[in-house]
């Protein structure tokens, strides 16, 4: 088995680029706005629970842009994969 350095090169991006940019939403996700995919999830933490209890949130693009400037800053973890949009989802 030979394997030329730069198609070693070529799988090792691959495998990096695979680890670092595993999608968490898909085509299940709607935005709660509007009902388009979602590619964008705001993780609330609930003020007066006490315990880990989270809401999540699911917005499309143009929805995420639109609230993030409020929910932002209430948010425990900010997902934003709007660089996926345009890519195929066997990418
Ligand atoms: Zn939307």
């Amino acid at each position: 088995m030979s394997t030329t350095p730069a198609v070693m090169a070529i799988r090792g991006k691959r495998q990096l680029g695979e680890a670092g940019k595993v999608r968490i939403l898909n085509a299940q996700h709607r935005c709660d706005r509007c009902g388009a995919q979602a590619y964008i999830r705001a993780t609330l933490r609930t003020p007066s629970s006490t315990s880990a209890a989270v809401g999540q949130l699911y917005f499309c693009n143009h929805h995420g842009r639109e609230h993030e400037a409020a929910l932002r800053p209430q948010s425990t973890h900010w997902l934003d994969e709007s660089r996926w949009i345009n890519r195929k989802p066997t990418d």
